[in-house]
This record gives C-alpha cells, sequence and structure tokens, in this order.
C-alpha cells in the first residue's frame, strides 16, 4: 500500500537517505529530503558496493549506472601485510548481482539523480525536530521549516535525530584511525609490481585495504586501520603524511612501500562507533544507517546496511501506509535489528575475509526475498 498525501521528509542526502528517497518515492509516497550541505560534493573516497547492495539498486533503476563507473573485482584477497602470503581468495561473483567498488562521491551522485526533480534540498540543516503526535515540526537552521508526518533521521553518526529520541551522547572513539588516499595509476606503472583489484593486506595489529574506484583502474585507493591511543583533533579528520604511512608500516610488503611513495596526500580519521541502540524509532521518527548503527568500516559495510534499512523501511511502509507507522516502524526494527547487530558486531571485530569463509550471509542475500518477520519480534 502506497500513498500519496502524507508527506514523507528524510534528513541527511548521504548513502542510506539518497536511496531511502529514491525507493519510498518509487513506491509512490510523497518524500522530500533535506541536506545540510550547500550544494553536491564529491566527497569522501573509496566505497564497496556489495551484491546485496546492487539488488536494491536494480530497483531503483540505478545498478547499470553504478557498474558503468565502477571497477567489478572477482575475488577480495587478504594478504599477509608482511610476507605476501595469501590467506584467503575469496570469490566476490555468484552472489545474484555484481560486486562494485567505486568513488563514494560519483556514487552519491547517481543515488541523488534518482531522486525525483525538486525534491532534494541542500542547505537544510536540521536544528530541531518535534513530534506534536499528529505531525511533525522540522526546522532548519536557515529559519525554515517544514511539516511532516514522519521523519527519517539518515543523519550519519552524529544523527540529531538519533539525539532527540536518546539525548546527546558522543560516538565511541575506537582506538584506531582510517589513513585515506587516492592514487593515479599511473604513478604506479613505474614499479614491476602487481596491484590486484581488490586486496586487504594484514598485519598483527593494523591493515589496508586497497582497490580501484573506477571501471578504467585509473584511481587506485587505499584505507587503513591503526591503532592511535586518543583522537585528540576537533576536525572529523586531518592531515596525515607520506612520512607518517611509511613509519606505520616499515618493514611491510614491497607493494604496500610503492603505494606510501606513490601518495601525493593522505588524511587520516578517526573510527567511532556506538553499542547498539536500544529503540530505532519514537513516535513518528524513525532513524537509518550510521543514525541508528554505527561500525568501524572494516567488513566495507556500513553503507551497505543504511541502504538495506531504507530498502525494508520502504518495503514496510508499503505494507502498513504511513497513517500506521507505528506498526511499520516495529516491523522495520524487527527485520533489520538482527542482521545490522550481526554486521556491526563483526565488522567491529575486523575479522571478516581475513580467512577462507562463505560470505554468502552478507553477500548472497537479497532483501526483497526474506519474508518479513512479525512486528511482534521487534
Ligand atoms: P552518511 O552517508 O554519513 O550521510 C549522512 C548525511 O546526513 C550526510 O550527507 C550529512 O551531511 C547529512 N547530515 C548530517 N547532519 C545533518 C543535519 N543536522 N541536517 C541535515 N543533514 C545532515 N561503508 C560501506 O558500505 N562500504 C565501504 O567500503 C565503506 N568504507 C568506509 C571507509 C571509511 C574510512 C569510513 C569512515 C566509513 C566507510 N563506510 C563504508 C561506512 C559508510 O561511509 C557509512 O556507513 C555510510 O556513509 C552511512 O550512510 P548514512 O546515510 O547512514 O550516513
Amino acid at each position: 500500500m502506497s500513498s500519496g498525501n502524507e508527506k514523507i521528509a528524510i534528513i541527511g542526502a548521504g548513502l542510506g537517505g539518497a536511496v531511502a528517497g529514491a525507493l519510498l518515492q518509487h513506491a509512490g509516497f510523497n518524500v522530500n529530503v533535506y541536506e545540510q550541505a550547500p550544494s553536491f560534493a564529491r566527497l569522501g573516497a573509496g566505497i564497496h558496493m556489495g551484491p546485496n547492495v546492487l539488488k536494491i539498486f536494480e530497483r531503483i533503476g540505478v545498478d547499470q549506472k553504478v557498474k558503468d563507473i565502477s571497477s567489478t573485482p572477482t575475488h577480495w584477497f587478504s594478504r599477509d601485510g608482511i610476507t605476501g602470503d595469501y590467506l584467503s581468495r575469496i570469490p566476490l561473483e555468484g552472489y545474484g548481482a555484481t560486486y562494485c567498488t567505486v568513488h563514494r562521491g560519483d556514487l552519491q551522485a547517481i543515488q541523488c539523480d534518482a531522486l525525483q526533480p525538486g525534491t532534494l534540498h541542500f542547505g537544510k540543516k536540521l536544528a530541531r525536530v518535534e513530534d506534536s503526535g499528529s505531525d511533525v515540526l522540522v526546522e532548519f537552521e536557515d529559519g525554515t521549516s517544514v511539516r511532516a508526518d514522519i521523519v527519517i533521521g539518515a543523519d550519519g553518526i552524529n544523527s540529531r535525530v538519533r539525539e532527540t529520541l536518546l539525548g546527546e551522547e558522543k560516538p565511541n572513539y575506537s582506538g584506531w584511525v582510517g589513513h585515506r588516499a587516492l592514487i593515479s595509476a599511473d604513478k604506479l606503472k613505474k614499479f614491476d609490481l602487481t596491484f590486484e583489484d581488490c586486496v586487504k593486506w594484514w598485519g598483527p595489529d593494523r591493515h589496508m585495504m586497497v582497490y580501484y574506484t573506477t571501471a578504467r583502474r585509473d584511481e587506485y585507493y587505499y584505507v587503513t586501520g591503526v591503532p592511535h591511543p586518543a583522537w585528540e583533533f576537533d576536525s572529523t579528520f586531518v592531515d596525515s603524511s607520506r612520512e607518517e604511512m611509511a613509519s606505520a608500516f616499515e618493514g611491510y610488503h614491497p607493494i604496500i612501500q610503492a603505494l606510501i611513495e606513490s601518495t601525493d596526500t593522505v588524511t587520516k580519521w578517526p573510527l567511532f562507533n556506538r553499542n547498539p541502540l536500544p529503540l530505532w524509532s519514537k513516535g513518528r521518527l524513525v532513524l537509518l544507517g550510521d543514525a541508528c548503527h554505527p561500525m568501524k568500516p572494516h567488513m566495507a559495510q556500513g553503507a551497505a546496511m543504511a541502504i538495506e534499512d531504507a530498502a525494508m523501511l520502504t518495503r514496510c511502509l508499503q505494507e502498513t501506509g504511513v497513517s500506521d507507522f507505528g506498526t511499520a516502524f516495529k516491523l522495520y526494527e524487527a527485520n533489520r535489528r538482527d542482521r545490522a547487530t550481526r554486521v556491526q558486531t563483526v565488522s567491529n571485530a575486523n575479522t571478516f575475509l581475513l580467512d577462507q569463509e562463505d560470505p554468502s550471509w552478507v553477500y548472497g542475500y537479497d532483501i526483497y526475498a526474506e519474508p518479513l518477520k512479525s512486528e511482534y519480534a521487534a
């Protein structure tokens, strides 16, 4: 069941919010998306989109566009960071859709383009949200406001909507940072080395995940996980340096040394997480993605969980209509909590695909093929 009149407001046009908007609009709902950024920017660096996500992209007709701009690795290799020995060779084909690695900004542009014209509003930073019981007042920092029947908080790890539901609480610093660098593939040509499509280099307490972010394989990307006792900076990331990278990965494999030598700029990001939340919705407000279950990024499934949330929330609202949002939100949580928490736990532990394991439970999952569990399981 879909609806034409009741209004849905989504806060945040990140990787989960934009897809939620497009899926709900395809299902016939009246949706507007409000994003704090003043305009679209090619933010971020590399991101994996597994077959579990590509199956959802088919629903909004963007799967081919994403495949066209992505690198599509056939395997995830895990290798010993020092000796280069293969610890696992995980096939990425055979899960019902393609495995893509891509630039986050390019992906987000495709997602935002899938929204109906005029429904994505930039420069709208949520200041306050108030559930009156009969609707929701959404106030932005620019002094404007809108009213909606339900509000979806897709506003990321520091979610204002989460704060309204559960109070102010900073996310937990995990004790790890991630260095991120994009390298022009031209720079790698001088080395007599093979740079694989998707490989994770593992050390005893640190790692480096490496892959291409374009179909042309002209941009190679690495992201690390390195212990760092405290995040002493105010900003969301700081500049790192080739020297810092060389010291963090001293004695590691020649391919890692080649990547560091080819690095022009590298940034350093704190990795945060939260414990599973006691509730995912209250009244007319509901959360998805990092607002709800942020995780360390080591399984490359954080955005995937946001997008799966978007698909399940849409499915549940189609079952009930917006007017019975209470049942829809319970159904949504009942059908998402276990999987999102499992992925959050494995991702935080950083063990995924280290050994030769079967990842079908992640990649083979088809959110549309799962029977809906009763709302009373929430
Ligand atoms: P976001 O994508 O963070 O979007 C939130 C949006 O809300 C933003 O656009 C923000 O501007 C907006 N917003 C925030 N506050 C407000 C406000 N008050 N008003 C209006 N708008 C607001 N995940 C993967 O699936 N694969 C990967 O390979 C991967 N690699 C990662 C690597 C690193 C180093 C990190 C840190 C994360 C990685 N992730 C990966 C995780 C992934 O980036 C997040 O899980 C994902 O972006 C979450 O999507 P989201 O929509 O919940 O939040």
